[in-house]
């Protein structure tokens, strides 16, 4: 059973309807979860402006602790390589940002960036964000069946992932064993890093590599967030994984991918049923096609994962620094014009900047 009533949930998303976002912000809180914190995901096909909304959200919203991490840019438009990326996480830090995001080593990401996380063109960032400790979210690869194009189609949700171009079976993409390398070797340079995995880093069927990672490097830690196919590789492994999850309990953290309004209540039955549900196998909440077991974890085990964790690493939220947060918007504001961008994104940019002007 759950021996806690306090969540934080480290893994949510903006959504780019300034209405629907609060809206769904709102219902978090509501729905008991009063630290909450904000992934913006600045890659190019995204809406460009994540980070402005994500710190407008932070903003604007007084019911719960919203705390933000913040994408660098890859835009063209942006012109990323005369802005190094040191210098563009300082200044997402001294706007407000709690830590720094990266989607970069999602396959089709790195397949777009063209180099990994490992490139020397990060050193100095990952050298600050080692030395000052800033805590980091990092999504690296898939769930393994996306390479392979006869696993994933016999999920009953393959065909969607496959429209979502999400199958990796072609030379064009990196494998998953080099994306992992790639990532092992950012970590022997920067061993200390204060960083979290997501989705458990899709190791649910490779214990014994998780157990290597939070060994080796001091400050690694994962999140919860599914990836529903993490929780079916869990119960394949279920007594080694219940250990590690006790042993581990300061090395996982609560996160659900929330991103809709209404929220997805199933999501988070999903990860409380992992964390505090019955060893009896169940249809898995936000996934019922498949099946999952509880860890019943003790009370400590509990509280570690799905609060105290979260407080360690992020604590109260820094608060916004207005101004550079207005010179952002309009900075963004005048790329956008010149190149013709969309007309909803400068149309919420414009939104922003009145409302911030206002205040
Ligand atoms: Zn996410």
């Amino acid at each position: 059973m759950m021996k806690t009533s306090r969540f934080a949930d480290i893994h949510i998303h903006c959504l780019p309807d300034i209405d629907k976002g609060i809206a769904m912000l709102k219902e978090i809180s509501d729905f008991g979860i009063k630290n909450m914190n904000i992934l913006a995901i600045t890659y190019h096909e995204f809406p460009i402006d994540d980070n402005i909304l994500a710190l407008y959200y932070k903003k604007k919203i007084k019911e719960a602790n919203i705390s933000v991490f913040g994408g660098l840019y890859y835009s063209p438009f942006l012109n990323y390589y005369s802005v190094p990326f040191k210098e563009q996480a300082q200044r997402l830090l001294d706007m407000g940002c709690d830590g720094i995001k990266f989607i970069e080593s999602k396959p089709d990401y790195r397949k777009y960036i063209g180099f990994g996380l490992n490139s020397k063109i990060y050193d100095e960032m990952f050298d600050m964000l080692e030395e000052r400790q800033v805590p980091i979210v990092c999504h690296i690869n898939d769930p393994e069946e996306y390479w392979n194009e006869d696993k994933i189609r016999e999920w009953p949700i393959g065909e969607r992932l496959i429209e979502l171009g999400w199958l990796y079976n072609n030379d064009t993409f990196l494998s998953y064993e080099e994306i992992f390398d790639e990532m092992i070797q950012r970590l022997e340079k920067n061993p200390n890093l204060n960083i979290i995995f997501a989705h458990f880093m899709f190791l649910s069927n490779q214990i014994e590599i998780a157990r290597k990672l939070v060994e080796r490097y001091p400050n690694l830690k994962f999140d919860l967030t599914p990836g529903w196919e993490m929780y079916v590789g869990f119960a394949k492994n279920f007594d080694e994984w219940r250990s590690f999850f006790e042993a581990n309990s300061d090395r996982i953290c609560y996160g659900t991918d929330t991103e809709s309004f209404p929220i997805k209540k199933t999501t988070h039955q999903t990860v409380r049923y992992a964390i505090g549900g019955e060893k009896d196998e169940i249809d898995i909440p936000n996934a019922p096609f498949a099946r999952m077991r509880g860890f019943d974890l003790s009370q400590k085990a509990q509280e570690n994962i799905c609060y105290k964790n979260y407080m360690a690493i992020i604590g109260e939220p820094k608060s916004v620094n207005t101004n550079l947060l207005l010179e952002e918007t309009q900075k963004m504001l005048a790329m956008l014009k010149r190149n013709h961008g969309e007309r909803d994104v400068i149309a919420r940019l414009e939104r922003i900047y009145q409302d911030l002007e206002n205040k």
